[in-house]
């Protein structure tokens, strides 16, 4: 059997070096494609498209990946633990014989060509280093849960709503929270490193992969909650990883496009968050698909050393995004661990971090480097179980509870934003007789169609790799009619304008409700709703007032906004969603979750996919000849995409909308409640030593007597001589549920250098920029409640 499995990879291995040549020949000029070579200087000048011993490696390193496959791990030895040396904390490590350190650095993943994980085995997994007693890596996915990688998972494992809804809540509390019960989850399942969190900057509002991102548009709301999400985990014995680095912003072509961005730019507006969960101590990073400034992410030693090791401080291991390794010698670059390692077809069969090509390409002491990043996680880490023997766990291991189903329930409601009430038309009344209108109401869950296709989504889950599917998700229609309060009149939802428009007869309120989804491996083709028309029509007709519903996976475009009375967002929401948004209509919960993202007033205002105009994207793969995952190894194409220059560059997201009417602004968010803001204790005028606080008291005004939670915005504008975008968020806190008459409470928001400092490109680092500091506390960036400035003197701060 192992035998045979040899023969098959060293035929796809033999193919390879026949057809390796065609690959290069395709490169299109109308696209100004530019070459990439990541390879060492050594194979370069010695003019050889890869080293002489290659087939040699190849076979070699096949070799060993299928008997590691099967589990023909390393035998243990009396040496066993009582060898050691020190890692860079001082704390004893097992000693890695040179085999060993050559072996840790090179996944297992997928077996064939399928995409599908081999039974036994995780998403990707390193075999265990049995003569250490060192347990195997199992690496799982991480956006809205476990991953439900196989049909038997699914009802196992609690799915949470998106990484963006958990942003929405702005909450740091709960998001630890949620860490602690994915950890739990997790272990469960026996994972013992997830592949989240994923904090990328959604800078295009189309991105495919919005919704995987916690953050949003701000940098300092990603830097945030990504650590509390990663503490969250850790401290139940799972390690994170933080993805994907870096400037991974869009699917369209996300393995050719080029992201050229400025070293200002990269440290200000998408590094804070990566750099934010290197010092919280995570213990890898997953490099990305795309290219920046010339070279593939996971094969740039500027990215992945330079800022990230150097600059940054990353002390864990760097991983590949599974297949994003083109070329031979990465890990000179700072690759430490090849995923899912083992060759694939698409890649022409090649194992670049085979052994034997590991010891022909590394420049001297990187093995040594790499090996010990692995080791230093590895040793942390519990035994839970040892591929190709995890199934019992994997798919046989209930991992959810009714415990963690009732937090999914509080994060999806603490999520949802109210972004209009006119005439308070929300909370529903008691009583009160409900025409929902429209299918979305009722969205179904084809768990057929999704277990079929790895990259479709719904109304509750995300599509591709971050995919948990639900067993049976709460819809609306649902939820609402678990509700005793309200009567729902009709009975089936249909997006039909003349029955919605009869269904309001016997109604007093009518609920529409309008959704899209998202998925990896493509952006969305625009901001609509999927049933926009059908919303626009029924506003039009409407004679009752009318409140809009959207279940979105990032920003939408809602041009029909002033017609509705009422409008509620939740983003992709889970198993809970209907439970959740019954929870808000009915005054349950008071909403208070705030936009963590601009809702524009329409696309003119984004910034599309680069290779896109308003209705097509250039497909790359189809014109330029190269497999869409992975990629089909030799030379490669790529296009570029500028993330813009100087001041421009900063301006993402909100931060470029300053000065502009918009749909809705970033960090809105109704309450059922009214709040009043004061300082409570008088603003500084100056900064002193390396911090300075702000104190402000918020109560409410108004609103139900079980209370509002409101979430306290601080945004900051540097003296002029910075050249800075305007009114940037710096701190945000969410208060407890305040009820009126009651005496509020006091947050506190501190700053510190860091906070008033730029990246100086000159100095390599960051610099305080002296002068006044003009500061605004507001319900959102635009509401703004308190105003004050502060002067800075030179030499307060580095
Ligand atoms: C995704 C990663 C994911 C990996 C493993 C890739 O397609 O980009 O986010 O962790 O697959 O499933």
């Amino acid at each position: 059997m192992v035998r045979l499995l040899v023969l098959m990879v060293c035929s796809a291995a033999s193919m390879y070096l026949s057809t390796s040549e065609e690959f290069s020949a395709m490169e299109s000029e109308e696209l100004r494609l530019e070459r990439e070579d990541a390879r060492p200087s050594k194979l370069r000048t010695e003019g050889h498209a890869h080293p002489p011993r290659r087939l040699s490696w190849l076979l070699g390193g096949l070799e060993s990946a299928v008997s590691r496959l099967i589990g023909d791990g390393p035998a243990e030895t009396e040496h066993g633990r009582a060898e050691t040396e020190r890692g860079r904390s001082g704390q004893p490590r097992p000693y890695l014989r040179p085999d060993e350190k050559l072996r840790i650095l090179n996944g297992v993943g997928y077996g064939d060509s399928s995409y599908n994980p081999v039974l036994g085995y995780y998403i990707g997994n390193l075999p265990p280093l049995a003569r250490l007693h060192l347990p195997s890596l199992n690496l799982m996915d991480a956006s809205q849960g476990v991953r439900t990688a196989r049909a038997e998972m699914i009802g196992q494992v609690t799915v949470w709503p998106c990484s963006l809804a958990v942003g929405s809540t702005w909450d740091a509390r709960l998001v630890r929270a949620w860490g602690v019960s994915l950890g739990d989850e997790f272990l469960a399942k026996g994972v013992n490193l997830a592949l989240g969190p994923g904090v990328n900057i959604a800078r295009i509002a189309r991105g495919g992969r919005n919704a995987e991102y916690i953050g949003g548009e701000s940098a300092h709301l990603a830097s945030k909650l990504g650590v509390q999400y990663i503490e969250g985990i850790q401290s139940r014995g799972v390690r994170a990883t933080i993805k994907h680095f870096a400037f991974n912003t869009q699917e369209t072509n996300r393995n050719y496009y080029n992201a050229q961005v400025e070293e200002r730019t990269a440290f200000e507006v998408y590094y804070p968050p990566f750099e934010a969960a290197a010092r919280a101590g995570v213990a890898s990073f997953m490099c990305a698909y795309n290219l920046v400034n010339g070279t593939y992410a996971c094969g740039s030693k500027s990215l992945l050393t330079r800022d990230l090791r150097e600059r940054m401080g990353f002390a864990g291991f760097v991983m590949s995004d599974w297949w994003a390794v083109h070329d031979f010698a990465y890990q000179n670059a700072g690759l430490d661990l090849l995923m899912p390692g083992n060759s694939h077809a698409a890649d022409g069969g090649r194992d670049y971090f085979s052994p034997a090509a590991l010891e022909a390409t590394s420049e001297p002491g990187v093995v040594d480097g790499a090996s010990q990043r692995v080791l230093g996680q590895l040793v942390k880490l519990s035994a839970t179980c040892t591929p190709p023997h995890c199934d019992h766990m994997l798919i046989g291991a209930v991992a959810t509870s009714p415990e963690h189903v009732a937090l999914a329930r509080t994060i999806a409601r603490e999520s949802v934003v109210l972004l209009k009430n006119e005439g308070g038309v929300l909370p529903l009344w008691p009583g009160m007789r409900v025409a929902l209108l429209g299918s979305a109401c009722d969205a179904h869950n084809d768990i057929d169609a999704m277990l079929a296709q790895w990259d479709l989504g719904n109304y509750y889950v995300i599509g591709g790799s971050g995919r948990t599917i639900p067993l049976a998700p709460v819809s609306v229609a649902a939820g609402l009619r678990a509700v005793p309060s309200v009567e729902v009149v009709n009975d089936w939802f249909p997006d039909n304008v003349a029955l919605a428009h009869a269904a309001m007869e016997g109604a007093d309120v009518a609920i529409v409700c309008g959704a899209t989804t998202a998925a990896e491996s493509r952006d969305r083709p625009s901001l609509l709703l999927d049933h926009d028309d059908f919303i626009g029509k029924v506003l039009e007709l409407a004679t009752i007032p009318t409140v809009v519903l959207m279940m979105t996976p990032g920003a939408v475009v809602a041009p029909w906004a002033d017609k509705a009375d009422a409008i509620l967002n939740i983003f992709l929401a889970g198993l809970e969603t209907g439970h959740a948004l019954a929870d808000v209509l009915t005054g349950a919960t008071n909403p208070s979750g705030k936009l963590p993202l601009t809702i524009p007033l329409d696309e003119s205002q984004t910034i599309l996919p680069c290779g896109c105009n308003a209705t097509a994207c250039i497909d790359f793969a189809a014109v330029s000849g190269k497999a869409t995952q992975g990629g089909a190894g030799g030379p490669r194409g790529y296009y570029n995409c500028s993330f813009g220059t100087g001041i421009e560059a900063l301006r993402v997201g909100y931060l470029a909308l300053t000065n502009q009417p918009v749909g809705f602004p970033f960090g809105h968010g109704l309450s059922y409640s009214r709040f009043d803001y004061s300082w409570a204790v008088l603003p500084p005028s100056a900064f002193g030593a390396h911090s300075v606080k702000f104190a402000v008291h918020v109560a409410a005004a108004s609103g139900p007597e079980s209370g509002g939670r409101e979430v306290v915005q601080l945004y900051l504008s540097f003296p002029d001589s910075a050249e800075e975008p305007e009114r940037q968020l710096k701190g945000f806190a969410k208060t407890g549920p305040l009820a009126p008459g009651r005496a509020g409470e006091t947050v506190s928001m501190p700053l510190d250098c860091r906070d008033l400092s730029v990246w100086r490109v000159d100095r390599s680092g960051w610099a305080a920029v002296p002068g006044t500091f003009r500061l605004w506390v507001g319900s959102s960036s635009r509401d703004v409640r308190l105003e004050t400035s502060f002067m800075l003197p030179a030499g307060v701060c580095p």
